[in-house]
């Protein structure tokens, strides 16, 4: 078990200081064009790819940290630059974790590089499907079904995803779909849909509040043909997953997206305490350069201590996430909810700090122009995806209490 500590090694100080510099040199400068553009900044993803920083090597080494702590301290520096374009660079992580989740070694193997690559060598992004209309916070109402058509040895997909990021403009799209609809989460499956596959497209591209880099649509998926070679995990594996769900064992159970989200929120924690922290540090700065009644406004017991909460709130947001990220690495899981304690924490933490930020800059702070209402923007996303805040207080409090809390 690698040992907890809280001063980086100097591998790890190297990495946050290299995607610090790619986030203050290449993301900030184009956050304000990409945000009002509401497209994908494919340039910029290009960029970060001729680096290492958009690669699967990159992912690999981050995710290979035995203490856990380089993906947090990369999606920092990242968010700290821009969360819209940090998401556009780091969405295709989600279909890497699902299938590193639910697939078996050659699978791993086929499709991990093409979610960064397409089959010419130009950059591509993925995608990982969950949701739809009637199915967010409960996984387990997921309708898209997936039957088997054994004469052709292929999974037919067919039902409507949404608020997918990257949905429809990625090469490989990770879906998760109902085998068995009166089974729930334990009838369910994850497939691959290999790039250009007919069948599925992109339905409304939609409009969103913050994170505007980041591409979100609906994904159609109509008599969408797959070969069997992409459900993963494979057909006998879930054959016998459902058997014993059918009778009512335990262990019956998809992982595949609980333990995809699960694993995901130390990462998504620090995305939104990148988002505080640049927030804060704006409010700082403009705290001691701006004058009324003849003296910087940080002289006004007022100021300073919202600014003293506000820095107080990212380190102990900082502090969850790190702990929870060497936690999962360490392979044991949430015990005591803390995945969940620092997703959390840390997207209420950006909300809050991101709003005092637009206080203290006053009508500088509302201003389209300026970085802070972006930052507030942002921040509302982390209390909602990946678990609202109520999902992940209702995880919380199971662990804690050891009861079914509805
Ligand atoms: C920008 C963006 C990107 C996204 N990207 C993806 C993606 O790539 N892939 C994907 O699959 N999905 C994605 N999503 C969907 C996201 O995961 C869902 O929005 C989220 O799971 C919440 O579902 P919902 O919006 O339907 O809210 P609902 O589940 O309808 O919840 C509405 C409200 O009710 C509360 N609530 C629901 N159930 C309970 C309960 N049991 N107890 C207490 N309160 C409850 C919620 O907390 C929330 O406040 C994305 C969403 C957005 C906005």
């Amino acid at each position: 078990m690698a040992q907890f500590s809280l001063e980086l090694d100097e591998d790890q100080r190297r990495l946050q200081a290299w995607v610090h510099e790619f986030a203050e040199r290449v993301i900030r400068p184009v956050a304000h064009e990409w945000d009002e553009r509401e497209e994908t900044p494919w340039p910029v993803i290009e960029q970060a790819a001729e680096v290492g920083l958009y690669s699967l090597d990159f992912v690999a080494d981050a995710f290979g940290d035995p203490t856990g702590l380089s993906v947090p301290v990369a999606m920092e520096e990242l968010s700290w630059g821009d969360a819209g374009i940090a998401l556009a660079l780091f969405g295709t992580t989600l279909a890497v974790s699902g299938i590193m989740a639910s697939g078996d070694p050659d699978q791993i193997a086929e499709w991990l590089p093409r979610c960064f690559r397409d089959d010419r060598d130009r950059v591509a992004v993925a995608a990982f499907a969950v949701s739809e209309p009637d199915a967010g916070s409960d996984v387990g109402a997921v309708r898209t079904r997936a039957v088997y058509d054994r004469d052709a040895d292929e999974w037919v997909l067919d039902g409507t995803k949404t608020w997918i990021t990257n949905g429809g403009i990625a090469g490989v799209h990770v879906v998760v779909a109902s085998v068995d609809p009166d089974l729930g989460t334990r009838g369910q499956a994850s497939f691959v849909v290999p790039p250009g596959t007919a069948g599925l497209t992109q339905g409304r591209k939609l409009a969103k509040m913050g994170i505007r880099a980041s591409h979100t649509a609906e994904v159609v998926l109509d008599g969408c043909r797959v070969p069997g070679r992409c459900l993963l995990g494979g057909k006998e594996r879930l054959d016998e997953r459902l058997a014993r769900a059918r009778e009512g064992s335990a262990g019956g159970r998809h992982r595949g997206t609980l333990a995809t989200l699960e694993a995901a929120r130390p990462a998504i924690g620090a995305q939104a305490v990148g988002i505080a922290r640049a927030a804060y540090e704006h409010a700082l700065a403009y705290a001691g350069s701006r004058h009324q009644f003849g003296r910087a406004i940080i002289e006004n017991q007022a100021i300073a201590f919202k600014l003293a909460d506000m820095c107080t709130a990212v380190d102990a947001a900082r502090l969850l996430v790190w702990r929870a990220a060497w936690m999962s690495r360490q392979g044991n899981g949430f015990p005591g909810g803390e995945g969940s304690m620092s997703k959390l924490f840390a997207g209420e933490t950006a909300v809050s700090v991101t709003d005092e930020a637009i206080q203290i800059l006053g009508a500088h702070g509302y201003m389209r122009d300026g970085p802070v209402e972006r930052l507030h923007r942002d921040a509302k996303i982390y209390t909602i995806f990946e678990g609202t805040s109520e999902i992940q207080r209702l995880i919380i409090a199971r662990a804690i209490s050891g009861r079914h809390i509805s």
